[in-house]
């Protein structure tokens, strides 16, 4: 079976332009060569720390930005190849949510005005039943008929990322691009989001491309788990493979540095060290070196191809060495 969301090779480098002449003076590197498939129903994690290019891959999946190259096929269209009414079009079946709604969403447009608009302009409602459309979508996503009549600014944050969840599910997408949707809410509120969204995936099989930087999230959400390191995926694995045996040092130090749920074990947080080098000049080799515990000199200049290891995809000269080498502070919790 084809898999519904088939994306080869995406790139995304942004020109820097310098002087009054605006003269490309450099690339940066956001995205390269990024390449990952996400079936019907289920949920692939992006994550890495921020700056990592992302973001920029989940706005590319929907040609929010252009990619410089590469393919995103969706159901066995070839998003990137459409022409811009075509691409409108597809947009009923790929759909995002942004991490802050209050950003992502019309000030001056009330929640019937916000969550109307889709629903007539890919008609899936007409002007008669579009007051009962938009009640139904917001008691699907736990809100009141009522909120209809309401302004963003006059709901609480968890409810503002329902209305972000409404308005995404209104055209009844195949996939949905979750960017951080829960990082800028309470903890409380945080799970409250997550469930919604496991519920709607239950309800309509709905695939998730779930960018995020919490682990904690990710392990309980996402069936498969992307790691990019500045702009490349690093490690693909299932992810009870990837927490059980993680094979790139990268996500090793990752997980390392992530709270635990235990607060006991909170004294074995190692931060990753170093800080992410610029997208403007990647180092060369592979790109980690100057950060990783394990390098040698081959990795300063040679760069390792993604490949498989035991049920993982993994770019490190060293990976089958890394599974086996443990130091307790990385073991993730058992
Ligand atoms: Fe570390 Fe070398 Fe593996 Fe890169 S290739 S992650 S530098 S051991
Ligand atoms: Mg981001």
């Amino acid at each position: 079976m084809s898999a519904l969301l088939e994306v080869r090779n995406l790139t995304k480098h942004f020109p820097v332009r310098r002087g009054v002449l605006r003269r490309t003076v450099g690339h940066v590197q956001a995205v390269t060569d990024v390449s990952f498939d996400v079936h019907a129903g289920e949920t692939l994690a992006v994550v890495g720390e921020s700056g990592c290019g992302k973001s920029t891959i989940g706005r590319a999946l929907l040609r929010l930005i252009a990619p410089t190259a590469g393919t995103v096929t969706l159901d066995g269209t070839e998003v990137t190849a459409l022409p811009d009414p075509a691409l409108r079009e597809m947009r009923r079946h790929m759909q995002i949510i942004f991490q802050d709604p209050f950003g992502s969403l019309n000030p001056r447009m009330s929640v019937a005005e916000t969550l109307a608009e889709p629903l007539l302009l890919h008609g899936l409602a007409t002007s008669a039943n579009v007051r009962q459309k938009v009640a139904e979508l917001l008691e699907t996503c736990g809100l009141q008929p009522w909120h209809a009549a309401r302004f963003p600014h006059e709901f609480s944050g968890g409810q503002r990322q329902r209305v972000g969840v409404a308005r995404a599910l209104a055209t009844r997408p195949r996939l949905i691009v979750c960017d951080e949707p829960v990082s800028a809410l309470d903890v409380s509120v945080q799970a409250q989001i997550v469930n919604l969204l496991q519920d709607l995936q239950a309800s309509f099989g709905i695939a998730y491309v779930f960018i995020s930087h919490d682990l904690a999230v990710v392990r309980h959400m996402a069936d498969r788990v992307a790691v990019v390191y500045l702009g490349r995926v690093v490690e693909e694995a299932p992810t009870a493979t990837l927490f059980a045996t993680p094979r790139h040092p990268y996500t090793r130090s990752l997980i390392a540095a992530a709270p635990r749920p235990d607060p006991g074990l909170r004294s074995d947080r190692q931060p990753v060290r170093g800080d992410l080098p610029s997208a403007l000049a990647p180092p060369p080799g592979c790109a980690f070196h100057p950060r990783c515990p394990m390098a040698e000199a081959r990795c300063r200049t040679e760069r390792p191809a993604l490949r498989a290891v035991g049920g993982t995809s993994v770019a490190c000269h060293f990976a089958e060495a890394v599974a086996e080498s443990t130091t307790p502070a990385e073991r993730p919790p058992s």
